[in-house]
């Protein structure tokens, strides 16, 4: 009787263990397959059978050896249990992803334990990896973590022309500011506005406005280096900080700007509507109290642009002493 029931435990335990939803692997010594599981046959493909005695790194050569062996060489000498996690390894077995709802995935996302098999006289004979699907919880952590980014993104930027908006870009002022009072160096900022606006909404309508703003946008784009932070500061004011860029520098671009907008109508509806804009420009300056007073100067420069007659270019040091 007790016989009958002790192979019926070992029964029930082999069908469990080929039943649970986890990888169960033991190896030996050598790294030699001796046990696998249902859950391995079935996403390997490969039958208990024909796994066993083999050399684990002969079965799956994309296995990263040296770091599996430093994880279970800890299990086998000091006894001690070793866990991997996705975000360090994504896998140890690369296993399709067959799931429905994580269908992104291409690979099945693994947490591991690796646990020392002890033999009668206390040796750690062998180790056994149980192997976790992780891959629902990777691809929610992952998705989170694009979307958090995303909005990161969107709340940095102005929607109409997809430059930075002022908060933003104000920040990254700012912190120009601190490094060029720090470290010395000269980074120039350069603000314009379209000239009569009001006439061209008045005359063509608010869409065409907006045309014009996304136009201006992407020409001011194209002008830009790696480096040059641009924005939109309010309707339609724009702002650019120029890094590493001289008073010479801030006005060879600033006269490119202007003339290269004066030369390029917005096409709207089959007409070409004609835009210029002002421009002020102020280099960094010790004298700037902070990043504000920065600002400040280059909107006296622009002012002045506009008082000159529009669609011009002046510089903050040219006019600071006309006060
Ligand atoms: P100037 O700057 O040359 O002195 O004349 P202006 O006509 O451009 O004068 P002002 O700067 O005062 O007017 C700005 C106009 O820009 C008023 C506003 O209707 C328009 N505006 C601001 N933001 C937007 C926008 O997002 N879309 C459109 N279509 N118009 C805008
Ligand atoms: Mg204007
Ligand atoms: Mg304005």
């Amino acid at each position: 009787m007790a016989a009958d029931l002790d192979m019926n435990e070992i029964h029930w335990l082999m069908d469990m263990f080929n039943t649970v939803d986890v990888g169960l692997v033991v190896l030996d010594r050598d790294y030699r397959v001796c046990v696998w599981n249902g859950f391995m046959e079935n996403h390997s493909g490969l039958l208990p059978s024909a796994v066993k005695h083999k050399d684990l790194f002969d079965l799956f050569p994309a296995i990263d050896e040296k770091w599996f062996r430093s994880k279970s060489e800890s299990v086998f000498v000091l006894k001690n249990r070793s866990f991997t996690i996705w975000e360090q390894q994504p896998y140890i077995f690369r296993f399709k992803n067959y799931r429905p709802i994580t269908g992104k995935a291409e690979y099945m996302y693994q947490n591991a334990t690796f646990i020392p098999l002890t033999n009668i006289r206390a040796e750690v004979s062998h180790i056994c990896i149980i192997l976790y699907d992780v891959t629902d919880i990777a691809v929610n952590k992952k998705e989170l973590e694009d979307l958090n980014a995303r909005l990161e993104q969107v709340s940095q930027t102005d929607s109409l022309t997809q430059l930075y908006n002022r908060g933003h870009w104000e920040s990254t002022l700012k912190q120009e500011f601190l490094r060029t009072k720090r470290n010395g160096g000269s980074s120039a900022l350069l603000m314009f506005d379209i000239d009569r606006f009001k006439v061209v909404n008045d005359e063509y309508g608010h869409t065409c406005g907006d045309e014009a703003l996304r136009h201006l946008s992407k020409l001011l784009k194209t002008t830009l280096r790696e480096t040059d932070i641009a924005g939109r500061y309010g309707g339609e004011e724009f702002v650019v900080t120029l890094l590493d860029t001289d008073e010479k520098g801030a006005e060879i671009f600033a006269e490119r700007l202007r003339v290269l907008i004066e030369q390029s109508p917005v096409m709207y509806k089959q007409l070409e509507v004609k835009v210029t804009v002002s421009i002020g420009f102020a280099c960094f300056s010790n004298e700037f109290k902070d990043h504000e007073r920065w600002i400040e100067a280059a909107d006296k420069a622009m002012y002045q642009s506009k008082k000159n007659g529009r669609n011009k270019v002046t510089a903050y040091t040219d006019i600071k002493n006309d006060a």
